[in-house]
């Protein structure tokens, strides 16, 4: 079994900076953390709207605004495969677009999805799994694991810790947590300074940015190194007023 990184930095140590993955790194497990799950409280602004009547479908990006930082926002291509998950199309719209929103409304920065019913890896995007259960494929057993750019995977009902402000759909914030580590950003195990934050390990905060001065500013992080840390995976640059596209639900092709 793959050994995870959650022992080894549960104390005060604050995320140093990025550092792209390198190959053949552990991968980053994030085991279950004692607790209840939430009953459902907004964490973001919520205006999303989907037509899931159609077999091949795009789910809504009602994203909200980004945050002002040059004028430019990213996006990344993400393939997430349902090979074994249950979530039904109208949870996995409400899911991904969580995602987006984290990430959209905090960095500037959406994933371009595409949902298959194949466990085919892509060279140009991100490859994540939702999973009904765990041990994942690759052995880890926990809420989920980034193993590298096209080995993430994330369980449909992870077990996290509560926190003040908490994301509405847990499987949303373990998916933008492993996609954080996707970016380049490590943990942020501070104890309960750092539970609000999206790279705290197990809990349903999704904050990018706490108040402590300490703090290194991950959303910069990410931005600057995004090409060097997605392994490959398409990044498309959006200029001023660009959108971004909701999850195409791609789920009729059974794949190469
Ligand atoms: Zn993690």
């Amino acid at each position: 079994m793959l050994q995870g990184d959650e022992a080894s930095d549960a104390g005060a140590e604050r995320a140093p900076g990025v550092q792209a993955p390198a190959p053949g790194a552990l991968p980053t497990v994030d085991q279950p953390t004692a607790g209840s799950l939430p009953a459902r409280v907004p964490g973001l602004a919520d205006e999303r709207g989907s037509d899931l009547s159609g077999a091949s479908v795009r789910c809504s990006a009602a994203l909200g605004d980004p945050p002002t930082r040059n004028g430019v926002n990213y996006s990344v291509g993400l393939r997430v495969h349902v090979t074994r998950s249950g979530q039904s199309q109208t949870t996995l719209c409400d899911v991904l677009e969580e995602v987006n929103r984290i990430w959209w409304q905090q960095a500037g920065v959406c994933f371009d999805v595409e949902v298959v019913s194949h466990d085919e890896v892509s060279m140009t995007q991100l490859d994540l799994w939702f999973e009904s259960r765990a041990p994942f494929p690759n052995g880890v057993d926990a809420n989920g694991v980034y193993g590298g750019a096209h080995e993430i995977y994330s369980l449909d009902e992870p077990s996290l810790q509560l926190t003040r402000y908490p994301v509405a759909r847990p499987a949303a914030r373990t998916a933008a947590h492993e996609l954080g580590h996707a970016l380049g950003l490590r943990h942020q195990n501070c104890g309960s300074a750092c539970d609000e934050l999206l790279m705290r390990s197990g809990t349903t905060g999704f904050a990018l940015v706490s108040d402590s001065p300490a703090d290194v500013d991950e959303i910069d992080v990410v931005r600057t190194n995004m090409q060097a840390s997605v392994g490959g995976a398409a990044v498309r640059e959006l200029g001023g007023g660009q959108a971004c596209l909701g999850a195409l639900l791609n789920l009729v092709e059974s794949g190469p």
